[in-house]
């Protein structure tokens, strides 16, 4: 399995449009960037692969990364970042199947399939694929879970994807808080790559209006306001998995410059074969 970082940013990137604070100054003098959310994975024994979420940057990351356009995609939740790039799809598409999970949100009355079913409509070359959550699906060669994960106020998915042939695994945590459900956790176990999201480092929490959550042992929170996991939330969920490898995506240009660029948070183009 061939793992591409299309995507390693949160919502506005980096460089953030019209922001000139030390950390999008940086990116700009090394040349990286971390473009709104999206990972490419190829199934090297088939030829085929999968896309986890539509960046609205897709168009910039499939010229600018050497990757196939994709066989299929899965969206883990409806925020902008992660799913309107989907409409890229047009003209470049015969027939694009998506997958996504199929629960009623309470906060939109719709599941996930439910809300990009209406949305992309219009769109022939999109199918959608509505899926159970912890119930394994095929995908290109490869067996891919759906976990809920914590992502207030919408439901939002984590994944697991296992190639049957070789056991590799590799696990997204998605758009989460630490405060993921025990069984999702159990699924996301063991990665010999694991993807989570650690939007900044815990000593931001005092700038958040609802501050940090999921203390640890020594009162350092591993929640960022009530969404996402800190830098040290995202350490932490690696250890509870014993994760080979760890890479901290969704990452803000908040990070102070000193730390911004520093292991094992990623930057756009990074490449695991697993
Ligand atoms: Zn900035
Ligand atoms: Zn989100
Ligand atoms: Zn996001």
């Amino acid at each position: 399995m061939q793992v591409t970082l299309l995507g390693t940013g949160d919502t506005t990137g980096t460089p953030t449009v019209g922001c000139d604070c030390d950390t999008c100054v940086e990116a700009r003098r090394r040349g990286v960037e971390r473009t709104r959310f999206s990972v490419h994975v190829e199934n090297e024994r088939t030829g085929e692969s999968l896309l986890v979420d539509f960046s609205p940057d897709f168009r910039h990351q499939f010229l600018t990364q050497s990757v196939p356009l994709p066989d299929a995609g899965i969206v883990s939740h409806i925020h902008f970042d992660h799913l309107d790039g989907l409409g890229n799809a047009y003209r470049l598409f015969d027939d694009l199947p998506v997958y996504a999970a199929n629960e009623t949100d309470p906060a939109t009355s719709e599941s996930v399939a439910g809300t990009i079913e209406r949305k992309y409509d219009y769109l022939d070359q999109v199918s959608v694929h509505p899926q159970t959550p912890f119930e394994p699906f095929e995908v290109c060669g490869l067996e891919v879970t759906l976990v809920p994960v914590d992502h207030p106020p919408l439901l939002c998915y984590g994944l697991a994807i296992e190639d049957p042939k070789t056991g590799a695994k590799l696990s997204l945590s998605g758009d989460t808080s630490y405060g993921l459900p025990d069984r999702s956790r159990e699924e996301l176990a063991d990665p010999d790559l694991l993807l989570a999201d650690g939007i900044v480092p815990a000593a931001l929490c005092e700038h958040h209006p609802l501050g940090g959550k999921h203390h640890d042992d020594d009162g350092v929170p591993r929640t960022f306001g009530t969404k996402h996991m800190t830098r040290e939330g995202a350490l932490a969920l690696a250890a509870d998995l014993s994760a080979s490898e760890t890479r901290i995506v969704h990452t803000a240009h908040f990070y102070p410059a000193e730390e911004a660029f520093a292991e094992p948070l990623a930057v756009d183009g990074e490449r695991y074969t697993i």
